[in-house]
């Protein structure tokens, strides 16, 4: 008998089912070739050295008990401590968990972080529980994998779905659990409670400097370029803000309930204003509502995909009427999808760059917590830009010495840190 609930999937279905985890594993292979890397070295990095699924009992508030599936994944812990979001999502399971643990090892090896990567989730639509709920959920979730995380272990951030609230229970219950205030257990905090300023627009701000790189290398002014935006949350809303002062035109934009288009620009400003007051984005003054299954393929020169993973397919790549693709969200491109973008001639900066600038003003948050010094937001975000661009033009550099695409260049170099450090640490016993 499958037992069926309102606020999450009911069956979880295992690793290699998952199209999310089909998707990195081929990213691997096909760069596994590329840097002609060795067969036991690959076998170790397919698949991930830690997970763990737990069940999460909770009182409801009408004082019925909802069990949810939740995960956390370590890739691999070569490099220091785990490091990687935790996602509140109905659909989430252990494959994209999986997924987006592997992602993060080669983001933390571009960046040259010292983390491995690691992904967490519940299966849950947050929209559903209230807060009461959702701080049962969070902390009986933290209690349910204490054993594997800690600040020497793995550091969860947020992602879709959680926020700085969330981390504020996780470091509360584990430093409630140890005895003592942990701050750097966790990243993605309020500042008041040991958070970098700066890191809540991280993502957004290291993403428009990616955009802003790749325009200057296609020869495009961005006064005279445009932009379609997937996702107004956490990192579409900032991306929208940075491009807007920087004067590129948002012409149309969309989250999870309805998309709004304007080609004259979205005064973004506004709309942010619009949403914050609890207003529908698409029902914003300063657009036209449109179909969100169009608005990928509306014209521009920069489409962000800032939500889900695997939008953009082989079935809609070729409608696509973009010259660049900065990738907000984590594995929004299927790799057949990659191959049409390519024959198209449009060039795509992957998540595993354009998005590593959460995880880079994380590891700011976490060396400022285990020092208790704290920096100014202008200090974190000048470093912040020197560590994406230096990043940016290594990719960029090795893509066109060796004739790769953007991806498989960030993937290369990636992975190449993380088998370096294998190599060095040799394999135990
Ligand atoms: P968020 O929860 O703040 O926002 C998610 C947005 O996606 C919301 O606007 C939501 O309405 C929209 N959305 C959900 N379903 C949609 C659908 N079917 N169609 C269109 N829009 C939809 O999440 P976020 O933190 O902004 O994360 C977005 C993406 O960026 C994720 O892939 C995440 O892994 C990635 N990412 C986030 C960070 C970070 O620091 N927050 C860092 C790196 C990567």
């Amino acid at each position: 008998m499958v037992l069926h609930s309102p606020y999450h999937s009911p069956v979880p279905p295992m690793l290699d089912d998952s199209p999310s985890f089909q998707m990195a594993r081929r990213q691997l292979d096909t760069v596994a070739e590329v840097i002609n890397l060795d067969k036991g070295l690959l076998q170790r990095l397919a698949y991930p050295k830690r997970s763990m699924m737990v069940s999460i009992p909770i009182r409801m508030d009408d004082g019925r008990t909802e069990v949810f599936f939740g995960y956390r994944v370590q890739h691999s812990l070569t490099s220091g401590p785990s490091k990687g979001g935790l996602r509140y999502h109905p659909g989430i399971d252990i494959g994209e968990v999986t997924a987006l643990a592997m992602w993060m090892s080669w983001k933390c090896g571009i960046m040259n972080l010292p983390f491995s990567g690691g992904k967490g989730g519940i299966a849950v639509d947050p929209a559903k529980l209230s807060k009461s709920e959702l701080e049962r959920l969070t902390r009986r979730f933290t209690e349910e994998v204490l054993s594997i995380i800690g600040p020497r272990q793995d550091v969860m951030a947020p992602d879709m779905g959680t926020n700085e609230q969330t981390m504020a229970w996780i470091m509360d219950t584990y430093s409630m659990k140890i005895g003592y205030c942990c701050p750097e257990v966790v990243t993605g905090k309020p500042v008041e409670i040991g958070g970098c300023l700066g890191r809540r627009e991280a993502t957004g701000r290291g993403v428009t400097y990616c955009i802003l790189e790749a325009l200057k290398d296609l020869n495009i002014a961005p006064s005279h370029s445009t932009a379609v935006v997937q996702g107004f949350g956490n990192v579409g809303s900032v991306t929208c803000q940075e491009l807007h002062q920087r004067g590129i035109r948002i012409v149309a934009v969309g989250e999870q309930h309805g998309s709004l288009g304007n080609p004259n620009g979205i005064d973004i400003p506004l709309l942010r204003a619009w949403v914050d007051s609890g207003k529908k984005l698409h029902e914003f003054p300063g657009g036209v509502a449109i179909p969100s299954e169009q608005l990928l393929e509306v014209p521009c020169t920069v489409l962000i995909p800032a939500a889900l993973d695997r939008v953009i397919t082989a079935e809609n790549a070729p409608r696509l009427r973009c010259t660049l693709i900065a990738e907000g969200a984590n594995g929004p491109t299927t790799p057949d999808a990659d191959i049409i973008l390519q024959e198209k001639g449009i060039m795509v900066i992957p998540d595993i760059l354009c998005n590593a600038g959460g995880v880079t003003v994380s590891y700011f948050e976490w060396v400022q917590d285990i020092q208790q010094l704290m920096w100014s937001e202008e200090q974190v975000n000048r470093k912040l830009e020197d560590l994406m661009l230096n990043a940016y033009s290594r990719v960029r550099n090795l893509s066109v010495t060796r004739g790769l695409t953007m991806r498989t260049a960030a993937l290369a170099l990636g992975v190449q840190k993380v088998v370096a450090e294998m190599n060095k640490r040799g394999l135990f016993p």
